[in-house]
């Protein structure tokens, strides 16, 4: 299979960003980025300085005094025509994901329909942002809480997801009357300023501020200056455990509010009724597709001692036919790390994992190297773990699977939830009890408890986010808009009278 030519590329990338409404020559500059397919450059975009960082909080901090006082379903129409903008260019922009990221088009797609599938939600939820109204103690009087825009959310995203994630936060966070500042991940510029383009045409079509939206390029220095800004109300920060270690406490010392999305490493749990037909194509895809390259992807499989032998054989039959290649490709299914440091941590932890006693059982190897020297494509790999040792402990974000048996299940939940992150989890069973059990206070100690499917490809409907090491944030459905709004509690009193609460008296 070849790989696309870096002038190829350039210009795919270069149509598909104009479509969007990039004027790729007014962000040029001197930070190149890299594609994974090729490993050849695709653009040159100059990085946000500290000051431009601070002047675009300080702009949005003034959008947000008008736009909090917009009546919600307005600011809900401007989301619904994003909505439709994001569905006319969902190719251009799944095309910049391809070459920003390596995703096939397929999951590159799927990313892109995500976000068409959050604007969906946040219109309807536009009517919906209500509080409760609770029962007082005294006579004549009305308690209730009532939800009010919080300020500027700062979103830092990760490169895996490197335009939904943002539209999680986004589209929500508009809704809830909050300008947005985003820093977008180092590896994906392009995506993001196409994103954001569509973004600012809906605001400016319906004549509101293009301060309410913004996009802040840059590494980590960019992300801390946001970080640090006490006008940002919300950070809401997704990629490593590392970084969340560092932003988590930052915001907090001056006080601010934090919604941290970090790493998984995620496991399914094979029991004996199984069906092994269906678990084996749940554990490929969810433990190769993305080449491994989801937070929610399969790293761990925890199968019965009855069937480990049958499920590592599928799994390793599946994972030799797999399509390795370009992204862009049809037909291809596993795409390329995203970059070099991707595959040293693989190499790494294939190496560990050895030396701590584990068989290789298919994978381990790079392909296409002789092609393009820079791109890092890997077959899937499955090594066969006789306990869960140190390494098995660590998110490795590439298609790297460890595969150990367990006799009972109470073993097989303490071993899925043995590890420091708890973001997803499956059980793959016909039995009922044990499905239950899974799911219950005694079961997965993650934010996402699956039955019958495997870790990855959660829908926008749910809460997203899981427990420990994984940061606790929820984003997306469910109630997870309450984390950018603030709650107001109201006591009214039309008694004409005081009485105090808990029978206090105080007769002045
Ligand atoms: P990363 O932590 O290297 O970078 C993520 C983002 O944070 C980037 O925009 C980066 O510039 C910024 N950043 C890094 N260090 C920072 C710091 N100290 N201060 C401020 N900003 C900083 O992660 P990555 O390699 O882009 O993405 C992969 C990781 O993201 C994996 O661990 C994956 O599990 C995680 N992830 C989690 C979720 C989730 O919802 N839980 C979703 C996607 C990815």
């Amino acid at each position: 299979m070849s790989l696309p030519s870096e002038t190829d590329l350039r210009a795919l990338a270069e149509s598909a960003a104009r479509a969007c409404g990039v004027d790729l020559s007014a962000a040029a500059g001197e930070h190149v980025g890299l594609s994974p397919i090729n490993g050849l450059p695709v653009a040159s975009l100059a990085w946000s300085t500290p000051d431009q960082v601070a002047a675009a909080v300080a702009r949005a901090a003034t959008a947000y005094d008008e736009w909090r006082l917009v009546p919600a379903p307005v600011r809900g129409g401007v989301v619904r025509r994003f909505g439709e903008l994001l569905r006319e260019h969902l190719d251009d922009l799944a095309t910049l994901v391809t070459i920003e990221v390596g995703k096939i088009t397929s999951e590159a797609r799927g990313e892109v329909q995500e976000m068409v599938d959050i604007c969906d939600y946040a219109v309807g939820l536009s009517r919906q942002l209500f509080g409760r109204t609770m029962t007082s103690e005294r006579p004549a009087h009305r308690l209730m809480e009532t939800w009010h825009p919080l300020g500027v959310v700062g979103v830092i995203s990760a490169f895996n997801f490197p335009v939904a994630v943002w539209s999680w936060n986004t589209a929500i966070a508009l809704v809830c009357g909050d300008p947005v500042v985003w820093k977008p991940s180092e590896q994906a510029p392009l995506c993001a300023l196409a994103s954001a383009a569509l973004l600012s045409r809906a605001l400016d079509e319906a004549g509101f501020s293009p301060d309410i939206s913004q996009v802040v390029l840059g590494d980590a220095t960019v992300g801390l200056t946001m970080v640090d800004d006490p006008a940002v109300a919300l950070v809401s920060a997704t990629g490593s455990t590392r970084m969340g270690r560092e932003v988590g406490p930052r915001v907090a010392a001056r006080f601010g509010r934090s919604l941290l999305e970090l790493g998984g490493n995620n496991a399914a749990i094979v029991a004996p009724s199984a069906d092994l037909d269906l678990t084996t194509r749940g554990i490929v895809f969810a433990a190769a597709g993305t080449a491994g390259q989801r937070c929610t992807s399969m790293r761990r499989v925890i199968a019965h001692t009855s069937v480990v032998d049958a499920v590592t054989d599928r799994v390793a039959a599946a994972y030799a036919k797999l399509p390795i290649g370009s992204p862009l490709e049809p037909g291809t299914l596993v795409g390329p790390l995203v970059n070099e440091r991707a595959h040293s941590s693989y190499a790494a932890a294939v190496s560990a994992a050895q030396e701590s006693g584990g068989e290789l059982v298919v994978g381990g190897e790079r392909v296409l190297d002789a092609e393009a020297a820079g791109a890092y494509y890997v077959r899937p790999t499955v090594v066969r773990m006789k306990e869960q040792s140190e390494v098995v402990h660590t998110e490795t974000f590439a298609p790297l699977l460890y595969v150990m048996a367990y006799d009972d299940l109470d073993e097989a939940i303490a071993l899925n939830n043995a590890v420091p992150q708890g973001l997803s989890s499956s059980i793959f069973t016909q039995d009922q009890a044990e499905a239950e059990l899974f799911m219950s206070a005694a079961g997965s100690d993650c934010g996402i408890v699956n039955v019958n499917i495997g870790t990855s490809g959660a829908e926008i409907g749910g809460a997203f986010g899981g427990e420990k090491e994984t940061g606790g944030g929820r984003e997306s459905g469910s109630d997870a808009w309450r984390a950018y709004m603030r709650r107001a509690t109201n006591t009214v009193n039309y008694s004409g009278d005081l009485p105090l609460a808990q029978g206090v008296t105080f007769d002045v």
